[in-house]
């Protein structure tokens, strides 16, 4: 599970501040030096790793925390709260247009998850009592549009689709329109992946935004691939301005850099994350939450 390493380090650390009763100024750097160390070998971005280590020093040095009865226990407190500020503080929700339907365009490389995802996503607005109605508009990838059917079928989301021989402008354009037709009230669109960013994908995905004008565009990215899946979020959002992430694969052997630094580097929030193959393995993201798991 994600944070397994991090966390039992960090917990490590933590001990041996609480063990030591009070604490000096040397103690405090000793252990945001393993913090620092901890936090690296996650693979949290570097930069991300050392505005964080400064902050909780210089949070952590003061007469307050360090005259204070629990001084280790100060730090904790004050490490949970810059993790989670890091997160994003609150859960980010998603955003529902005041007049329906709701269009959410999810894009992100191939692998990424972004067509299971968008099974995901359906079945849990569908659980709310949404109507989601999906749109297939990944054209390139052989049995994409397939995929997505059986996802849809399985999660009782009806998918609209017109092949693979007309533009994904064409066809996100009629989807929505079907959509509105039949009182779909969420309309979400699973857009063409490559296997790096190219200018091509960028230039449709833009087309498709600026035909659609969604409310959301969500950005998939596959924690495993750590550093690699927060450059992706980076320029995604140069390029074609994100709303947010969701975050794939976090089950797997992931060290979890990827979730403590997108925020960070991107601005934007991680507003779900993927706990595994089955469709019902998406969650809204805590940070806060996160934070204390990883504190245990
Ligand atoms: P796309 O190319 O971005 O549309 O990616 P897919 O939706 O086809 O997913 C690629 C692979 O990742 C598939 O085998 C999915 O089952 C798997 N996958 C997607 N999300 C998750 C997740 O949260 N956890 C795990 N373990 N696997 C996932």
């Amino acid at each position: 599970m994600v944070f397994e390493g991090l966390a039992e380090k960090l917990q490590n650390t933590f001990k041996k501040l609480k063990g030591k009763g009070k604490l000096t100024e040397q103690d405090v750097s000793e252990a945001m030096r393993e913090v620092k160390l901890a936090l690296l070998e996650a693979d949290v971005n570097f930069k991300v790793v050392k505005d964080f280590v400064k902050k909780v020093k210089d949070r952590s040095v003061g007469v307050e925390v360090l005259e204070s009865l629990t001084p280790g226990q100060q730090v904790i407190k004050i490490v949970n709260e810059e993790l989670t500020e890091l997160m994003g503080q609150t859960q980010s929700k998603l955003t529902f247009a005041s007049k329906p339907p709701t269009i959410i365009m999810l894009v992100g490389l191939q692998g990424a998850g972004k067509t299971t995802t968008c099974g995901k996503l359906s079945g849990l607005l569908k659980k709310q009592g949404k109507r989601p109605l999906l749109i297939a508009g990944d054209i390139y990838r052989p049995a994409a549009i397939k995929q997505l059917q059986v996802v849809g079928g399985q999660v009782d989301v009806p998918v609209f689709t017109m092949g693979d021989k007309l533009s994904p402008v064409d066809i996100v354009r009629a989807g929505v329109e079907h959509g509105v037709n039949h009182g779909n009230d969420v309309i979400i669109i699973d857009t063409a992946g490559r296997l790096h960013i190219n200018e091509e994908l960028m230039e449709e995905l833009q087309d498709v935004k600026s035909t659609v004008k969604p409310h959301e565009i969500l950005l998939v990215i596959d924690s495993m691939t750590g550093q690699d899946a927060v450059n992706v979020a980076e320029e995604f959002n140069g390029k074609l301005g994100i709303d947010g992430v969701i975050l794939t694969k976090l089950d797997g052997d992931t060290r979890g850099g990827a979730a403590l630094s997108v925020r960070s580097v991107t601005h934007k929030p991680i507003k779900f994350v993927g706990l595994g193959e089955k469709l019902d393995d998406l969650e809204p993201f805590h940070p806060d939450r996160m934070a204390s798991r990883i504190l245990g």
